[in-house]
């Protein structure tokens, strides 16, 4: 309890603290948590140098794709009726809950090794019943199980008739780099073919890039890389000369 109140003065303070040190740097807004100001800059590793330039949000620790889910969710299932409808979040992400437990009349959360979810699951072969959910959503997972086309066939064969899979994902090259072993903690790489691997299992799949929502959310991930800005992404989400966009695919059941 001491711990969550500490937190809370922290979130309270930092944002106070950092527009008094930082009073140029450019204004945005966040959509989960109403914060209005700059955000900080992320420190993706040290060696080499790479940073995600106005990255974090200083009232929720939001970054850009945490912005980026929370604006599809909203324009995806606002007036889907969802109160009617079940949710499994795959590896759940805090900044999430509260808007996804909002919009869905049943919310479930799975994780493979978390301890505070509703299920202990491997999405490679979920326990579930076909056609238990409307909605599976999983973001930056795939990375990680060895098979990769059994995580696509299983959220699919749980979802009902009309159910939809959104699937969020890092896309780092073309076509997925496969390591064939664990490389800390990864099996690949993910290249926008997984695009092409969703349309095998699901007869629509809608694109939602970052840049259809306004600047004032930032959600380009502005990748510097060692002092110069990395534009070696995919076409599909490359910003010349600055980093990525977010893509967020809708898989229709
Ligand atoms: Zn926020």
């Amino acid at each position: 309890m001491a711990q969550l109140w500490t937190e809370r003065i922290k979130q309270a303070v930092r944002p106070r603290i950092y527009k008094t040190l930082f009073p140029h740097r450019p204004q945005f807004d966040c959509p989960i948590c109403g914060y209005h100001g700059p955000f900080k800059d992320k420190v993706v590793s040290k060696t080499p140098s790479v940073v995600r330039v106005d990255s974090k949000c200083l009232g929720c620790c939001a970054a850009e794709r945490h912005r980026m889910m929370h604006l599809t969710i909203q324009e995806v299932f606002g007036d889907w009726g969802a109160e009617e409808k079940s949710l499994l979040h795959i590896a759940p992400e805090d900044c999430l809950k509260p808007q996804l437990k909002s919009l869905f009349g049943t919310y479930h959360t799975a994780d493979l090794l978390q301890k505070n979810v509703d299920f202990n699951e491997d999405v490679q072969a979920l326990s579930f019943d076909d056609a238990t959910y409307d909605v599976v959503l999983i973001s930056r997972v795939l990375t990680i199980p060895p098979d990769l086309e059994a995580c696509i066939r299983e959220m699919r064969r749980v979802l009902k008739p009309g159910g939809i899979a959104m699937i969020a994902e890092i896309y780092t090259h073309e076509k997925t780099v496969e390591f064939g072993k664990m490389v800390n903690s990864r099996s690949r790489e993910i290249g926008v073919d997984l695009l092409s691997m969703t349309q095998q299992h699901f007869p629509k799949v809608d694109q939602y890039l970052s840049d259809r929502y306004d600047d004032e959310y930032q959600l380009t991930n502005q990748i510097v890389l060692d002092g110069n800005p990395a534009s070696d992404y995919p076409e599909l989400v490359r910003v010349p000369d600055i980093g990525f966009l977010d893509l967020v695919a809708v898989c229709h059941a």
